[in-house]
Formats: structure tokens, C-alpha cells, sequence
């Protein structure tokens, strides 16, 4: 059984975990990622992971590859973090160089919904599915597409998968990667949040804002308990959410014909509530044949996703070097 690395370093948070190719884990760590310098991360993450090795009784070098879950943008061929929008003082960060010269051992760098797929794949409800599709359905919308059995990352920008951001109305709504009308931008839990502050700011007596727990700031919680209470604003914008979702879950499913579609954060947080109402929308929005072979459903690994995220990309890149 081979052993591996995982590294997944998120915005607010980092972890590091030693697990094996059937997805056991055998220990982990976390740091605090908040205002952090990378020249004071990158040898806790040795140092732990040297630690992580010795507390189950072996040493670095016996651990088979690592694998660093990152966020976007990056330069992924090279495996270097160039600006994450949450950690301002990591920029140009050589991440894969330095673990492989400071481990010691062979690794690998991918972007953060790719490993999500990874590891549902591998690990979660996509396990035996040769052609499936990740979306993380969080804050924003990242993805990543098994296709083949292969994960696909696309030629020289390496950015495949990015399905949160295929354009789903034009001279739609505004989306913080630049372009107008992204699927992101409709139903990513930020933009949604920004929203509806924005449309209800001057009614501080709608049941959202009355709702929100931080004043004048909903959030996807918010909107979920609105729309429970049979609020019509919050109705009306879950509607439209699903449509938007339906939309673009349909343009994937005639794209890449896959056997599963799984859904992270949102889906699983909210349930029935969430997934029906697309499954109800999508016969507008794609084939009755591809529709009918492929199954939406909610991640299986949910919160701990993170956990085998990096140790998911580790397991590929043996994959994918026909090592394993
Ligand atoms: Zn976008």
C-alpha cells in the first residue's frame, strides 16, 4: 500500500495529511492561514509533515509522492502560486520546487477543484465512474471534469475545468474574474450575497435582512431560511438560482456526456431543497439521452473533502505516471 502526502492550502486554512491509496488516513495537521508569510509556512509544512511520518513509524522518504492542493491563479506547470486573492503576502510562492528539494521526495501541484474531483473520484461518490464532473458550489464555482478516466486540465493554461465562469447570459451580471454574465456570477454564494445587499440595502425590514446575522450582510444561510419561511424576494431569487444552475449543469451534461455530476458545499449543506428544482429545470437545458445516464448527486466527502484534496492529486500523479 503506498503512502502519500496531501497539502492543501486554502485561504483561511492549511492542512497536511499522511494517508494511503485506499484513502485512509493515518494523521493530520491544520494551520491558520490568515495574514501568514509564506517564509514561515513553507517549513512548518516540512517540519510536520516530518512529524506526521515518525508518528506512524516511518520517515519521509518512505512516503510514496505529495501533492499540494492550491487555489487559482497559479502557474500549475511550474507550481507556483502567483497571487491567491486571500493570502496578500504570498506572491510568486515556488511551492513544488521547495517541498521536493526539502522533502526529498516527488510530488505534484493542482488547482483546488481539480483535486475536489480528485478526490471524489478516488475517494467519494465518484469512486468507479470513468466520465464525472466536480463543482465545488461554494463561495464561487470551481470545477473539475474526469473524463475518460483521465483528469482533464487542458493545453497550455492548464485551465480546463473552470466551469464557474462559461458565460450564461449576455451583458449579464458583472463577475469577479472580469467577464460578464458567468454562471458564477448567478449562482456563486458571494455574488449572491452581494446581491441581495445590494437590492435590498434600502429595506432593512425585508425578512433577509432581518434575517442576516451580521447586519446589512445575508448570506447563502440567510436566503436558504428565507426562501423555508416562504419569503417571495427569496423565493423568486432561489428560482432564478436554479434555472441558472439548471442552465449550466444541462450545457456540461451535452458537453461530456458524464455518468455523474457531484455537487460540494451548498448541496449537501442545504439538501432536497437545492438539487430538485434543478432536476426539475434540466430537461430545458440538454439532451433526454445524456440526461438520463448521468446522476446528480451531493459530494460524499463533504466537509472533509480537504483532507484527501491534496493526497487525491498525490494518488493521480502515480496514476499518471502508471506507478500505482
Ligand atoms: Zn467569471
Amino acid at each position: 500500500m503506498k503512502l502519500l502526502l496531501g497539502i492543501d492550502i486554502g485561504g483561511t486554512k492549511i492542512g497536511i495529511g499522511l494517508g494511503d491509496e485506499s484513502g485512509r488516513l493515518l494523521g493530520s495537521s491544520y494551520k491558520d492561514n490568515r495574514d501568514t508569510d509564506p517564509a514561515e509556512v513553507l517549513p512548518w509544512i516540512v517540519s510536520e509533515a516530518n512529524r506526521l511520518a515518525s508518528s506512524a513509524g516511518i520517515t519521509v522518504k518512505d512516503i510514496a509522492a505529495f501533492g499540494i492542493s492550491a487555489p487559482f491563479p497559479a502557474d500549475a506547470a511550474r507550481g507556483i502560486m502567483l497571487r491567491p486573492p486571500n493570502n496578500p503576502k504570498w506572491r510568486n510562492v515556488a511551492i513544488l520546487d521547495y517541498l521536493k528539494a526539502n522533502l526529498g521526495i516527488d510530488g505534484c501541484f493542482e488547482n483546488d477543484a481539480n483535486c475536489g474531483a480528485l478526490a471524489e473520484w478516488f475517494f467519494g461518490a465518484g469512486r468507479g465512474c470513468s466520465d464525472f464532473i466536480y463543482l465545488t458550489m461554494s463561495t464561487g464555482i470551481g470545477g473539475g471534469i474526469i473524463a475518460a478516466g483521465k483528469l482533464v486540465r487542458g493545453g497550455k493554461a492548464l485551465s480546463a475545468g473552470e466551469l464557474g465562469h462559461i458565460c450564461i447570459q449576455l451583458d449579464g451580471r458583472q463577475c469577479s474574474c472580469g467577464m460578464r454574465g458567468c454562471y458564477e456570477a448567478y449562482c456563486g454564494g458571494r455574488a449572491l450575497a452581494a446581491r441581495m445587499a445590494e437590492e435590498l440595502a434600502d429595506q432593512p425590514d425585508s425578512m433577509i435582512m432581518k434575517l442576516a446575522s451580521e447586519p446589512g450582510k445575508p448570506d447563502m444561510r440567510t436566503l436558504e431560511q428565507a426562501v423555508r419561511a416562504n419569503d417571495p424576494y427569496a423565493v423568486k431569487l432561489w428560482e432564478e438560482m436554479s434555472l441558472r444552475n439548471a442552465q449550466a449543469i444541462g450545457a456540461f451534461i451535452n458537453a461530456f456526456n458524464p455518468q455523474k455530476i457531484v455537487l460540494g458545499t451548498l448541496a449537501w449543506a442545504v439538501g432536497d431543497l437545492y438539487t430538485e428544482p434543478i432536476l426539475k429545470e434540466l430537461p430545458r437545458f440538454c439532451w433526454e439521452e445524456p440526461r438520463k445516464a448521468c446522476e446528480i448527486v451531493s459530494s460524499e466527502l463533504k466537509r472533509e473533502i480537504s483532507s484527501y484534496a491534496g493526497i487525491a492529486a498525490a494518488l493521480n500523479f502515480l496514476k499518471e505516471r502508471s506507478e500505482i
